[in-house]
């Protein structure tokens, strides 16, 4: 379902003046809310196509009768955001399986020199065939951050890692990260991707160090996000110490004590939800960490494929839906996903949670809600816009 420019999809090129009615079964101009059995009806002079209003398709037939329909699928929106990837792992082959079997091979992959920017470079151009223009991406060597910043094909954040799980290691760590992104954003230019920073996640970095970066990244406006909630061996590690994550984290060195609370709540505590993060998979959340997440505003990010091949469980759209959290989606890395089209995600979303998310919730969240996940203003398509602001779905 990749997606293409409105204007590729209806054609009219060469056409002359005239109006032509874009019909999708969702359509949203990234006001208000997305409408189902919608239209864009566009106007064409000679090179040019701009919007004249988006409306229901009833609405569309009844003002404009003698105007040409072209279908255009499930969506015409803003351009879609893929709010979480790993480009550096887009060499990696799909490997389903249980969460801690995946990590064991992402370390293996990297161990074997094929994690970076070659890989990065071949995700970006796999993006662009997607249509995708507007991604989160998790970056974990420097040649691939600056790759990021220097290209034009994309525009986000770009998320510097930090995995640094002793607590001994905390204070230098966190000298290097400080003068590390200070690097890198003197790099960001106007229009291209922004820096971030990324803890791993709340048992791969060190109580303090988590509380020192993300009072640092709150301080220095830098876009926050942690990978949180994902397994039910995360949910068993903090709560009761044990499971095949605590065995796996034990056996790498890296043994972390029970925290007695979730892993949402164990955030606020250390201070790290006060900064704001955008949250990846938030799968294994209750009332309480809903509550606590809709409290700082903070996005949670869907990656219902990868969820699904790492057997980490049903996402609960319902219990966000009810608190009013905010989500976004992602793919998650070519590791776990197999492919980077997030369009994917959204109709695997539909799929799986049936009658639990209606497509105006999916349509919204792969937009609106993937801006706000990055920082970045959502864009408004309004009357007289360019129809080149947005694309069909197919
Ligand atoms: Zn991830």
């Amino acid at each position: 379902m990749a997606v293409r420019p409105l204007p590729e999809v209806i054609g009219g090129a060469g056409r002359g003046y005239g109006r032509m009615v874009a019909h999708a079964q969702v359509v949203y101009d990234g006001l208000g809310l997305p409408r189902e059995d919608g239209a864009v009806t566009v106007q064409l002079a000679p090179g040019v196509a701009s919007v004249v209003r988006t409306s229901t398709m009833t609405e569309a037939r009844s003002t404009y009768p003698d105007a040409q329909v072209v279908e255009c699928g499930f969506a015409v929106s803003p351009p879609v955001v893929n709010a979480h990837t790993h480009l550096d792992l887009t060499t990696m082959s799909h490997t389903p399986g249980p969460y801690t079997g995946f990590i064991g091979a992402v370390v293996a992959h990297a161990r074997g020199g094929h994690r970076g920017v070659t890989a990065a470079k071949l995700g970006v151009a796999e993006l662009s065939a997607a249509g995708t223009r507007v991604i989160g991406d998790i970056v974990t060597d420097a040649a691939t951050m600056e790759y990021l910043l220097g290209q034009d094909a994309l525009t986000g954040v770009a998320y510097w890692e930090v995995f640094a799980p002793r607590p001994e290691d905390a204070d230098a760590v966190f000298a290097t990260t400080v003068q590390t992104l200070a690097r890198f954003r003197a790099l960001e230019r106007r229009g291209g991707m922004r820096v971030g920073l990324s803890p791993h996640t709340p048992h791969t970095v060190s109580a303090p160090l988590l509380g020192r970066l993300a009072a640092y990244a709150a301080a220095e406006r830098l876009p926050l996000a942690i990978h949180v909630a994902e397994s039910p061996a995360e949910l068993e590690l903090h709560l009761r110490g044990s499971g095949a994550l605590a065995e796996s984290l034990a056996r790498a060195g890296f043994a972390f004590a029970a925290t007695g609370v979730r892993p949402v709540r164990y955030l606020h505590d250390l201070g790290v939800l006060a900064a704001g993060p955008t949250l990846v998979h938030g799968v294994h959340v209750d009332d309480d960490d809903a509550r606590l997440l809709v409290r700082v505003g903070a996005v949670v990010v869907h990656c219902p494929r990868s969820n699904a091949a790492l057997e980490c469980g049903t996402f609960p759209w319902t219990l966000y839906a009810k608190h009013g959290v905010e989500v976004a989606f992602g793919t998650d890395s070519r590791g776990s996903s197999p492919d980077l089209d997030v369009t994917h995600d959204v109709a695997e979303a539909l799929a799986v949670q049936g009658k639990k998310l209606n497509p105006r919730a999916a349509l919204r969240a792969a937009v609106k809600g993937g801006y706000k996940a990055l920082g970045m203003l959502p864009p408004r398509v309004v009357r007289g816009a360019p129809a080149a602001d947005l694309v069909a779905w197919g």
